[in-house]
């Protein structure tokens, strides 16, 4: 039995101990449910701590996630001029991914239409609220057709799972560039630029919510810049109204384990984003 004048005390106790439901023995009625105690000590508790969240917000600009309450703005890329309603181009006319898919397969705009062994356009809910973008395909995705396979693509499933995305089902993953550069070596800044519209016009049909551009080349065509990686991460960026954050890319993390860290700040401005927070 608790004494009258420790209740108060008491009850606010056993709330911030996660209590949900107290029972007390009350002048010989044993097992009666004391709820008026519990829903006011839950509620100073729960006032206090919001209080405490709103102080520590505004004394160090932080939530209580351990972001910040706002991240920095970075580069705004708009939105082209009002869509020419009688434009020719195939791309542009394009509805629907798979007739993308068909344009990529035919193209030749540039000399990896005819190294490659498969177009590689990329692949996930065409309805998703994140859209994963990297460089360019590699070896095993210019031999299976698929983007993000093998070990960089393994790393990020498990960094999308790490924020509660499940790949096939919340994301759709693409490159920059829909055809592997032999050997691996660096897109050529003509090959991006035919491959662009592709990429422009594949954003523009799945509407995300949110961009991740993974890794240098990827940001930087995105945002048409020409910064280092390290003053595009941790802001958020604007890709045609859209936010966009930067992070490394996983075959990155995988030469250099260093990066992981970091890497997870920027996943989680992405999961916050996701969540309705302001970018
Ligand atoms: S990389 Fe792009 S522009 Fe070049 S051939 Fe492939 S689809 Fe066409």
């Amino acid at each position: 039995m608790v004494p009258a004048r420790g209740a108060r005390a008491y009850f606010q106790q056993l709330a911030e101990m996660g209590e949900t439901e107290l029972v007390l023995e009350d002048e010989g009625r044993t097992g009666r449910t004391e709820r008026r105690g519990r829903t006011e000590a839950a509620e100073r508790t729960e006032r206090t701590e919001r209080t405490e969240r709103r102080g520590r917000t505004e004394r160090t600009g932080r939530t209580a996630k351990g972001g910040p309450a706002m991240y920095p703005a970075g580069i705004t890329v708009p939105a082209p001029k009002e869509e020419d309603l009688f434009s020719t181009d195939p791309v542009r006319r394009a509805a629907r991914l798979e007739e993308l898919r068909e344009l990529i397969e035919a193209c030749r705009k540039c000399s990896l239409g005819y190294t490659r062994t498969h177009i590689v356009p990329g692949e996930g809910n065409p309805n998703a609220d994140l859209v994963c973008c990297g460089e360019a395909p590699g070896q095993t995705e210019d031999e299976t057709g698929r983007p993000f396979v093998g070990a960089s693509g393994q790393l990020l499933t498990e960094i999308l799972r790490a924020i509660g995305i499940d790949r096939e089902r919340d994301a759709f993953i693409l490159n920059t560039l829909k055809c592997r550069p032999p050997g691996n070596r660096t897109p050529e800044p003509l090959e991006l630029n035919a491959c662009a519209p592709y990429l422009h016009r594949q954003l523009e049909l799945i509407k995300p919510k949110v961009i991740l551009a993974l890794g240098r080349p990827a940001a930087q065509t995105l945002l048409s810049t020409t910064a280092p990686l390290k003053d595009l991460r941790g802001k958020v960026h604007r890709y045609r109204g859209i936010p966009l954050v930067v992070t490394f890319h996983p075959a990155a993390l995988l030469r250099d384990p260093n990066n992981k860290s970091a890497t997870w700040d920027d996943v989680r401005i992405v999961r916050r984003l996701l969540d309705g927070e302001p970018g």
